[in-house]
């Protein structure tokens, strides 16, 4: 995977993060010719695309992702959202089921399904394995938390005590939000570099591409010297 990869493949437009990320994902995918290019992250759970954004973020950009939280006695806090955690993960089960009172088997809903904020009942038959009882609204519930716990890199939970108060404080992380915004920095910042080495050499987007990440960065730092 090469920046001109990269670049190709980042959409530069200010859509929701997810959307953008499984675009991303697919263009990846679809440009490194892979064998799976057609199965797009819209059909895995949240948790299994959580960690392959948790993956891709500490491969392409490496560094901890800083969530701030404001406590309600007002002191601001950082806290590292737990990425390498979520990078590892295991693949969550292919199905759950639960007592309704004869057991029903479900698989996990998929990134569209979520996408489509359907109301739960429908949720749970559109991924139940077979016909079976009616479920209430407790079987519901109880198969929304059995859900959560097989596919624990779905929600991203931070559980602190505040530094300042010492209160307990429970706060959810959006992954592709903190994702989609440090990719897009990177993507900015190949374009900074295109801008100032096409500038000052008169090549192209592709011809400095070319050049490796740490000659651009010395061509950069020349082109600084001298002006
Ligand atoms: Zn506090």
């Amino acid at each position: 995977m090469t920046d001109a990869d990269l670049l190709n493949a980042w959409p530069f437009d200010a859509g929701p993060p997810l959307p953008r990320l499984l675009r991303f994902v697919d263009a990846l995918a679809a440009g490194a010719g892979s064998a799976t290019a057609k199965s797009s992250g819209t059909m895995e759970s949240l948790g299994t695309f959580n960690r392959r954004l948790a993956r891709l973020h500490l491969q392409l950009v490496g560094r901890p992702l800083e969530a701030k939280v404001v406590c309600a006695c007002g002191e601001e806090l950082e806290l590292a959202l737990p990425i390498e955690a979520v990078a590892a993960t295991a693949d969550p089960p292919a199905t759950v089921g639960i007592d309704t009172p004869n057991r029903r088997s479900f698989r996990l809903p998929c990134l569209s399904e979520i996408a489509l904020a359907r109301e739960p009942r429908a949720l749970a038959e559109a991924c139940a394995l077979e016909e079976g009882d009616a479920l209430s609204d407790e079987h519901l519930a109880t198969l929304d938390a059995v859900w959560s716990a097989a596919d624990p890199a779905a929600e991203i939970t931070l559980d602190f005590a505040c530094t300042a108060c010492g209160v307990p404080i429970h706060a959810q992380a959006d992954l592709a939000l903190f994702v989609a915004r440090e990719l897009d920095m990177k993507m900015r910042g190949f374009l900074a570099e295109i801008h100032n080495l096409a500038g000052a050499y008169g090549w192209s987007e592709a011809e400095v591409l070319m050049v490796p990440a740490a000659r651009r960065r010395l061509y950069a730092a020349l082109i600084g010297g001298r002006s």
